[in-house]
């Protein structure tokens, strides 16, 4: 499945690739970093570099196989680019990222923008929250 995958997004087959795309697929956490896939591998007793880790997530960003997100605080991670689209929230407290997806805020966003008397091309929406005391 990865390799047909792979040769879909254009890019050659290899045992890195094919392991960093497993990784990402069936991990329970959709957001990983480049340390999270490295670390995911060496529990897995695969054993690629961490720099090979980042080289092959670039390719894979590239090749709109994943969708890299720089959160604020130098927080990196990479999901699978299943097309759908949603907002984050990145816990500040642990550096968790939710997920969600808001019709209403869709819907506010176009208002908004329509008010401006211009059209929304692409946007993405991050909450920074911590946990409530
Ligand atoms: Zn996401």
């Amino acid at each position: 499945m990865e390799n047909q995958q792979l040769k879909k997004a254009g890019l050659k087959v290899t045992l890195p690739r094919v392991k960093i795309l497993q990784i990402l697929e069936s991990s329970e956490d959709r957001h990983l970093s480049a340390e999270d896939v490295y670390k995911l591998l060496l529990e897995a007793g695969d054993d690629v570099g961490l720099a090979t880790v980042y080289r092959v997530l670039t390719q894979f960003e590239s090749a709109g196989l994943v969708t890299r997100h720089n959160f604020e605080g130098g927080h990196s991670v990479f999901e699978i680019d299943d097309g759908e689209h949603h907002d984050h929230m990145v816990n500040v407290d642990d550096g968790t990222v939710i997920e969600f997806f808001s019709e209403e805020i869709e819907e506010l966003q176009h208002k908004i923008a329509k008010k401006h008397g211009v059209e929304i091309v692409d946007h993405s929406l991050v909450l920074y929250v911590k946990n409530k005391k």
